[in-house]
Protein backbone atom coordinates (compact mmCIF):
# COMPACT_ATOMS: atom_id res chain seq x y z
CA UNK A 1 0.00 0.00 0.00
CA UNK A 2 1.81 2.86 -1.13
CA UNK A 3 2.07 5.92 1.55
CA UNK A 4 0.44 9.43 0.11
CA UNK A 5 3.81 11.47 1.05
CA UNK A 6 1.55 14.33 -0.84
CA UNK A 7 -0.81 14.38 1.60
CA UNK A 8 1.18 13.86 4.52
CA UNK A 9 3.80 16.53 3.74
CA UNK A 10 0.56 18.90 3.45
CA UNK A 11 -0.84 18.07 6.50
CA UNK A 12 2.83 18.45 8.07
CA UNK A 13 2.86 21.66 6.49
CA UNK A 14 -0.74 22.74 8.22
CA UNK A 15 0.72 21.39 11.96
CA UNK A 16 3.82 24.02 11.36
CA UNK A 17 1.94 26.80 10.21
CA UNK A 18 -0.30 26.68 13.16
CA UNK A 19 2.09 26.10 15.85
CA UNK A 20 4.05 28.82 13.88
CA UNK A 21 1.02 30.91 14.30
CA UNK A 22 0.48 29.84 17.74
CA UNK A 23 4.20 30.80 18.94
CA UNK A 24 3.75 34.13 16.95
CA UNK A 25 0.63 34.99 18.75
CA UNK A 26 1.83 33.53 22.16
CA UNK A 27 5.46 35.73 21.53
CA UNK A 28 2.98 38.85 20.87
CA UNK A 29 1.37 38.22 23.80
CA UNK A 30 3.79 38.16 26.24
CA UNK A 31 5.32 41.54 24.91
CA UNK A 32 2.25 43.48 25.28
CA UNK A 33 1.71 41.87 28.82
CA UNK A 34 4.89 43.17 29.31
CA UNK A 35 4.69 46.50 27.84
CA UNK A 36 1.61 47.15 30.02
CA UNK A 37 3.03 45.70 33.29
CA UNK A 38 5.80 47.70 32.61
CA UNK A 39 4.04 50.54 32.34
CA UNK A 40 2.20 50.79 35.42
CA UNK A 41 5.34 50.03 37.30
CA UNK A 42 7.64 52.53 35.63
CA UNK A 43 7.44 55.83 34.06
CA UNK A 44 11.02 56.12 32.26
CA UNK A 45 11.00 55.34 28.85
CA UNK A 46 14.85 53.12 29.72
CA UNK A 47 12.96 50.63 32.03
CA UNK A 48 9.75 50.37 29.37
CA UNK A 49 12.22 49.77 26.57
CA UNK A 50 14.29 47.58 28.77
CA UNK A 51 11.86 45.11 29.55
CA UNK A 52 9.99 45.06 26.05
CA UNK A 53 13.51 44.06 24.26
CA UNK A 54 14.46 41.56 26.79
CA UNK A 55 11.19 40.27 25.74
CA UNK A 56 11.21 40.54 22.34
CA UNK A 57 14.56 39.24 21.82
CA UNK A 58 14.49 36.60 24.63
CA UNK A 59 10.71 35.65 24.97
CA UNK A 60 10.33 33.86 28.13
CA UNK A 61 13.42 33.34 29.74
CA UNK A 62 13.58 37.34 28.75
CA UNK A 63 9.82 37.23 30.87
CA UNK A 64 11.58 35.31 33.35
CA UNK A 65 14.47 37.97 33.83
CA UNK A 66 11.74 40.58 33.78
CA UNK A 67 10.24 39.44 36.47
CA UNK A 68 13.16 38.96 38.82
CA UNK A 69 14.37 42.97 37.32
CA UNK A 70 10.73 44.89 37.46
CA UNK A 71 10.04 47.02 39.76
CA UNK A 72 8.24 45.41 43.08
CA UNK A 73 5.54 47.92 43.07
CA UNK A 74 3.28 49.33 40.42
CA UNK A 75 2.74 53.06 40.42
CA UNK A 76 -0.67 52.39 42.24
CA UNK A 77 0.39 50.83 44.85
CA UNK A 78 3.52 53.28 45.45
CA UNK A 79 1.19 56.08 45.30
CA UNK A 80 -1.18 54.56 48.16
CA UNK A 81 1.67 53.52 50.20
CA UNK A 82 3.29 57.01 50.02
CA UNK A 83 -0.09 58.79 50.71
CA UNK A 84 -0.60 56.36 54.03
CA UNK A 85 2.76 56.97 54.91
CA UNK A 86 2.42 60.71 54.41
CA UNK A 87 -1.16 60.34 56.35
CA UNK A 88 1.06 58.33 58.94
CA UNK A 89 3.11 61.55 59.38
CA UNK A 90 0.72 64.31 59.58
CA UNK A 91 -0.75 62.14 62.45
CA UNK A 92 2.30 61.92 64.35
CA UNK A 93 2.95 65.86 63.95
CA UNK A 94 -0.30 67.23 65.11
CA UNK A 95 0.12 65.27 68.49
CA UNK A 96 3.44 66.91 68.40
CA UNK A 97 2.29 70.46 67.54
CA UNK A 98 -0.14 73.03 69.55
CA UNK A 99 -3.54 72.46 68.57
CA UNK A 100 -3.73 76.80 68.52
CA UNK A 101 -0.81 78.06 66.28
CA UNK A 102 0.44 74.49 65.12
CA UNK A 103 3.71 75.30 67.18
CA UNK A 104 5.77 72.01 67.29
CA UNK A 105 5.89 71.25 71.32
CA UNK A 106 7.51 68.50 73.14
CA UNK A 107 5.27 65.56 74.80
CA UNK A 108 5.59 66.79 78.37
CA UNK A 109 4.21 70.38 77.38
CA UNK A 110 2.40 71.71 79.57
CA UNK A 111 1.39 74.85 77.82
CA UNK A 112 2.66 76.14 74.31
CA UNK A 113 5.46 78.39 74.34
CA UNK A 114 4.28 80.24 71.64
CA UNK A 115 0.07 81.05 72.04
CA UNK A 116 0.18 79.88 75.38
CA UNK A 117 -2.66 77.24 74.87
CA UNK A 118 -2.78 74.92 77.62
CA UNK A 119 -1.78 71.29 76.02
CA UNK A 120 -1.94 68.98 79.12
CA UNK A 121 -2.26 69.07 82.90
CA UNK A 122 -0.65 67.86 85.84
CA UNK A 123 -2.66 65.99 88.03
CA UNK A 124 -3.02 67.33 91.46
CA UNK A 125 -2.63 63.72 92.88
CA UNK A 126 0.35 61.83 91.52
CA UNK A 127 1.74 65.05 89.76
CA UNK A 128 2.08 63.12 86.33
CA UNK A 129 1.15 64.81 82.94
CA UNK A 130 -2.01 63.45 81.44
CA UNK A 131 -4.02 64.65 78.42
CA UNK A 132 -6.52 67.56 79.18
CA UNK A 133 -9.18 65.31 77.19
CA UNK A 134 -9.30 62.51 79.89
CA UNK A 135 -12.10 62.91 82.68
CA UNK A 136 -9.86 60.99 85.07
CA UNK A 137 -5.97 60.58 85.81
CA UNK A 138 -5.01 57.41 83.76
CA UNK A 139 -1.48 56.91 86.24
CA UNK A 140 -4.09 57.40 90.16
CA UNK A 141 -7.21 57.61 88.74
CA UNK A 142 -8.01 60.82 90.39
CA UNK A 143 -10.58 62.99 88.98
CA UNK A 144 -9.68 66.06 86.44
CA UNK A 145 -10.51 68.96 88.09
CA UNK A 146 -8.69 71.54 85.12
CA UNK A 147 -10.39 73.66 82.95
CA UNK A 148 -11.40 72.15 79.72
CA UNK A 149 -9.32 72.18 76.25
CA UNK A 150 -8.91 75.15 74.35
CA UNK A 151 -8.21 77.48 77.09
CA UNK A 152 -7.37 81.05 76.82
CA UNK A 153 -4.09 82.49 77.86
CA UNK A 154 -5.56 84.00 80.95
CA UNK A 155 -5.37 80.66 82.34
CA UNK A 156 -1.48 80.83 82.71
CA UNK A 157 -0.51 80.21 85.83
CA UNK A 158 2.38 83.18 87.13
ZN1 LIG B 1 0.37 77.50 70.40
ZN1 LIG C 1 -2.70 61.12 89.08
Amino acid sequence: MPIDLGGLATVLQLVGAFFGVYLLAVWIGLVVWTLRDVRSRSRELFTTLLSVAMVLLFNLPGILLYFLLRPRETLEEKYERELSEEALLQDIEEKRACPACQQKVQDDFLFCPNCHTRLKRRCENCHRITSLRWNICPFCGAPNTSPTPGASPTDVPK
